[in-house]
């Protein structure tokens, strides 16, 4: 008998001895095979292939996130690179935009070969119409490589909008041919050219002798109620001494606007009079 010519073991020799009886002579050949201890097999070619399903599908999700990553970057790129040209209706930008866009999946490889019908599977969505913006929204199938309960693929989207590079254009053609003037929150003159020695500052550092503390005031940032040291900083115009040379009291504050807008002030007796 060829099935207990290797080890045999207690429990096959009672099945044979049971299997004896009721056939009362060898059983017939077929059910020998049926009964040998095969149950490591059946498990085996049970769970071997939704182990190797799940596998594939693991793997599928990150070439799934792959995938995602990378239309969305080149959705950006894309964007962000049509964005800087001026002078394009928003129909002729986002055009632009989607042609760089598949320029771009190509610079990064992007493994077009998982989407349902390649790169010609990427379907646009109309944007919003906005004319100082590129809206690009686009949507795609990605097949499973395996059928996922009756599915074959799953459908993704990715969108981007980005500002277009028009500037703030809001008056600006009025503006143009308009004179601008400088001025400082202090002084009550302005000035038309923003290099006039009187809007820079003259530091200089002086000993801090019983006259300076006379005619100047400690500054009220950097000296308050301390001792002044060896030497202090003043200005030509400021009436206080400071103690330090980045306090913020040393510095001007110099605004640009409209010289219509300062009709309260006058010229720059240096450099307004020309
Ligand atoms: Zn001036
Ligand atoms: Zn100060």
């Amino acid at each position: 008998m060829p099935w207990i010519t290797g080890k045999e073991n207690e429990e096959s020799s009672l099945r044979q001895n049971y299997i004896e009886k009721s056939y009362g002579c060898s059983p017939p050949k077929a059910l020998f095979h049926a009964l040998l201890p095969g149950s490591l097999t059946v498990e085996a070619a049970l769970a071997l292939p939704i182990f190797l399903f799940a596998m594939i599908m693991i793997l599928f999700l990150f070439r799934m996130m792959q995938v995602q990553y990378l239309v969305g970057n080149s959705l950006d790129r894309a964007a962000a690179e049509a964005s800087l040209f001026g002078g394009l209706s928003q129909k002729e930008a986002e055009n632009l935009a989607k042609a760089m866009f598949y320029k771009e999946l190509a610079v990064q490889k992007c493994p077009v070969s998982g989407i349902e019908l390649g790169a010609a599977g990427f379907s646009w969505n109309s944007g919003k119409g906005d004319s100082d913006f590129i809206d690009l929204s686009v949507s795609y199938r990605m097949r499973f490589p395996l059928n996922f309960f009756g599915r074959r693929s799953l459908s993704f989207s990715n969108s981007c909008r980005m500002h277009r590079w028009t500037g703030n254009q809001d008056g600006a053609e009025n503006r143009e041919g308009k004179e601008w003037v400088y001025l400082t929150p202090t002084q009550n003159v302005y000035h038309i050219r923003r290099d006039c020695s009187h809007l820079k500052i003259t530091i200089q550092s002086v000993t801090a002798n019983g006259t300076i503390q006379k005619k100047y005031q400690p500054c009220g940032h950097c000296v308050r109620k301390k001792k002044p040291g060896a030497m202090v900083y003043i200005t030509s115009e400021g009436d206080c001494y400071h103690m330090k040379i980045d306090c913020s009291g040393l510095k001007r504050t110099v605004y640009m606007v409209l010289k219509e807008q300062v009709k309260t002030k006058r010229a720059c007796a240096r450099c307004g009079g020309k």
